[in-house]
This record gives structure tokens, C-alpha cells and sequence, in this order.
């Protein structure tokens, strides 16, 4: 998706009058529709300087004066100003220029590509945390096919006439195959339609999204990515976890539990994870975590780090416990946790920003 101005600017030269952050979204917009942009403004802010040093635009430091408005197809005052901002129109009424504030809107891109999959990353189930081009491709679409774990509240956000699949795979409950998921999508989009592949987090963080890319591109489906915040990122934040913390940790690193260690399917190196100094953030292992935790200790890593496990994160139900690397799995079921949740283990789990 991109933001445009809403006018046909692509090639045109374009005023801004002013530099500073009201300034930067119209700017934004109007790089993003192809406009020739010069911007004029007493004070010149940090990003408007970096976009004209890397020449996507010129910028003066200075008030507007007549002349640079010479060959000019639009005027866009954005000084933050009112009383400013009606100089300028009125200097460009004056000079026979159109003068408009930019209306920033988003496109609607998705409804234009027919016969096309858009992977549409999530986020960890707060439909807050879906982003604007997310929200913009499920508005599009003619069919969704969503998970149990997407934020599911905005399908109602999806046109009237949409059709929607769930294809909800429940830990060890009915689910849809993942041949047969691949098979709605690549049977939709050859039929023309818009299809959105609506899945909790980021498509590809244990999500499929390659191989359902995969099997679209063999059929010659277009397949367009909207990436989405994932809970193994959300998830921290959302329970008070900064990932890496300049004094604490230089890293962290996304583990599937699924598999316990030890598992003839298990292909991670829990020893080289218990030894890496680095936050270490577990999907999929509320019911392996007790095997997980007692590998890692006896791989080396101290029995006193700290330790929290996360649930529902981003919805109402959101609850969280702390405990070391050594006691988080009994901590995990004697609060009664269940999934989804992740686990951080790492000296960041022990942060509080009052400390
Ligand atoms: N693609 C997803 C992950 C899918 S695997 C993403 O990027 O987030 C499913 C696992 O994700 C769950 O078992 C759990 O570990 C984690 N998960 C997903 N949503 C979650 C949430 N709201 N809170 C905590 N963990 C979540």
C-alpha cells in the first residue's frame, strides 16, 4: 500500500511551504505519488534535511517569497501555522496557483489487483496492533481466510459480501490441513478474486507464509506481503519486557518449543542457546517447557536467570508470570497458563522501568 496525495502530482512540481514535522507527512505523500517537491521553511527539520541530501527533494531555509512558486502546479502549505499557512494561499490564489492542505489517504491498491493473495500479518490479536496496509487489504478483500489467532475483530471491518474461511487450526483439536489451506487460496485466486490470508502475528514467524507463498507462485498467483507484528516481539513488550536492553543483553533469539530437545525431530542446539548470552523467546512450548527449561540448565545456563512466560498478549485476557529459568515451568502451570504464551528467558525478564 502507499499513501498518496489523492491528485495527480507524478511529475509535477510541488511548493511545500514549511520544514518542519507538519511538514513531513504531506512531504512523505507526495514523494510516494512521484511529485518533484521543494520545500521552503525557516526551520529545517532533521528528516526533511536527509531526504533533500539524498536528493529525493530540495529544500531552502527561508519564509516563502513569490518567485518560488515559478512553474510550480501546486502549492501545499504544512508551516503548522494557520495564520501562515493563509499567507501562503493567499500569495498562491494571487499568483494564479492551486493551493491545497494534502489530504493523506490511503489508496485502495488492494481492491485494484484481482486474482491475487496478500499474506496479511495480524499481530498478536489486539486489532490495534494490525497495520494501516493490513487494515486497508482486508477492507479489499473478496475472500479471507483467517486463523484462531488473528485478530478476528476486524473482520468486521471486511465488506459485506466477503466470504470468509476459517481454517482455525486448534492445538490438537479440527483443523484444516495446510495442503488444503494452500489449496482455498491457490482455487480463490485463480478464480480471480481477492484473497487475504489473515494470520495471527507475522506470516512468516512459525506462520507457513513461505510455503503458502510457495504454492501460490507455482499456480502463478501474485502474491503480496503485509508483514505483522509478531508475538514473540509483542509479547515482551505488551508485559513490560524490553527484548534487548543496552546494559543487559546484546540480542535475542525465536525458538519454536514445539519440539522438545532430545526430540529425534528437534533440530536446535539447545546447549550453543543455553550458552548464548542473548534473550531467548519460546512459541509453541507451554506444554515442552519444563523439558526446555531443565535442558537449558543443564546445558550451562545459570538456574537463577530470570524467566517469564506471557498469554493471550495484546487481548483483554492477557496475564504473565515471573520466576527463573528454574521454576517458570511449575510457575507456568500453577498459574494456570495456557496457550497461546511465550516464554522469555534472559536477564531481561527481570526488568521494571522503575529500577
Ligand atoms: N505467526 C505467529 C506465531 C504462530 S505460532 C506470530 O508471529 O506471532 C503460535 C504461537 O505463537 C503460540 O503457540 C504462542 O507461542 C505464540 N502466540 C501467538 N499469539 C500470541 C499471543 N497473543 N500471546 C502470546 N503468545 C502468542
Amino acid at each position: 500500500m502507499s499513501f498518496t496525495a489523492g491528485l495527480a502530482v507524478r511529475g509535477r512540481r510541488v511548493l511545500v511551504g514549511g520544514a518542519g514535522p507538519n511538514a513531513l507527512a504531506p512531504i512523505t505523500a507526495l514523494l510516494e505519488s512521484g511529485a518533484l517537491v521543494s520545500v521552503v521553511g525557516p526551520e529545517v527539520g532533521t528528516t526533511i534535511a536527509d531526504l533533500a541530501e539524498r536528493g529525493l527533494l530540495t529544500v531552502a531555509h527561508r519564509t516563502v517569497a513569490a518567485d518560488d512558486l515559478t512553474g510550480v502546479a501546486l502549492v501545499v502549505p504544512a508551516s503548522g501555522d494557520p495564520a501562515v499557512d493563509a499567507d501562503l494561499e493567499r500569495l498562491a490564489a494571487a499568483l494564479g496557483v492551486l493551493a491545497v492542505a494534502v489530504p493523506v489517504e490511503a489508496t485502495d491498491e488492494a481492491r485494484a489487483g484481482h486474482g491475487a493473495v496478500t499474506l496479511v500479518g495480524g499481530g498478536p490479536g489486539d486489532p490495534g496492533l494490525l497495520t494501516v496496509a493490513g487494515l486497508d487489504a482486508v477492507r479489499g478483500a473478496d475472500v479471507l481466510v483467517v486463523d484462531r489467532l488473528a485478530p478476528l475483530s476486524i473482520l468486521a471491518q471486511a465488506r459485506p459480501d466477503a466470504e470468509i474461511i476459517d481454517v482455525a487450526k486448534i492445538p490438537r483439536g479440527a483443523f484444516t490441513s495446510q495442503e488444503r489451506i494452500n489449496e482455498l487460496l491457490v482455487e480463490h485466486g485463480l478464480a480471480g478474486r481477492n484473497v487475504v490470508r489473515l494470520k495471527g502475528g507475522d506470516n512468516f514467524v512459525f506462520g507457513r507464509g513461505g510455503e503458502e507463498w510457495q504454492a501460490c507462485a507455482a499456480a502463478g498467483i501474485p502474491v503480496r506481503v503485509i508483514p505483522g507484528v509478531s508475538s514473540a516481539l509483542a509479547g515482551p513488550a505488551l508485559a513490560g519486557i524490553p527484548l534487548t536492553h543496552r546494559q543487559l543483553t546484546q540480542g535475542f533469539t525465536v525458538v519454536s518449543g514445539h519440539v522438545p530437545p532430545g526430540d529425534p525431530a528437534s533440530t536446535l542446539n539447545w546447549a550453543a542457546l543455553a550458552r548464548a548470552n542473548t534473550t531467548l523467546v519460546i512459541l509453541m512450548g507451554v506444554a515442552t517447557l519444563a523439558a526446555i527449561t531443565t535442558t537449558l540448565v543443564a546445558e550451562g545456563m545459570p538456574a537463577d536467570t530470570p524467566a517469564m512466560t506471557v498469554a493471550d498478549a495484546g487481548l483483554p485476557s492477557q496475564r504473565s508470570v515471573r520466576g527463573t529459568v528454574a521454576d517458570i515451568a511449575a510457575r507456568t502451570v500453577a498459574e494456570g497458563l495456557t496457550p497461546p504464551a511465550i516464554t522469555v528467558i534472559g536477564a531481561v525478564a527481570a526488568f521494571s522501568p522503575t529500577a
